[in-house]
């Protein structure tokens, strides 16, 4: 992975900086939506702010970065092995693209599951982590 531009370097977009960094310590506020026009430095400040976020300590493996400290909310895959090894992951820098449903982002019924073992079951998709950063590209 290349290394992202310092995000102290960002020079300007005084507001971006100032509620992606409260974002950033504050979970409640649900995230920032940037706009504006190309080039002024939107994904380069998420990619920077991306780096900056304390590393993520989940169980190896698992496709939906589990946290051990929250095993009743872990997957299927981390329930049936409940003694993972642990790693410590970047937060991850998820890009969607443009019209994303919501199904996309927060997983939706297993459909198959529900159909070969008649199982309702979550589905996650590209669940997020407790810290994640997302973009979505115009382009
Ligand atoms: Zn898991």
């Amino acid at each position: 992975m290349a290394t992202p531009f310092p995000f102290t370097a960002i020079v300007g977009q005084e507001d971006m900086k100032k509620a992606l960094l409260m974002a950033a310590v504050e979970p409640l506020l649900g995230g920032v939506l940037i706009f504006g026009d190309r080039g002024t430095g939107k994904s380069t400040a998420v990619r920077a702010l991306a780096s900056l976020l304390p590393k993520l300590e989940t169980r190896e493996r698992c496709r939906y970065n589990c946290l051990p400290s929250e095993p009743q909310q872990a997957c299927a895959t981390c329930r049936a092995h409940p003694k993972p090894a642990l790693v410590k992951i970047r937060a991850p820098m998820i890009d969607l693209p443009l019209g994303a449903t919501e199904d996309r982002v927060c997983g939706a019924l297993d459909i198959e599951k529900a159909l070969t073992v008649g199982e309702k079951a979550f589905e996650p998709d590209c669940w997020p982590p407790p810290i994640a950063v997302f973009s979505i590209s115009t382009r």
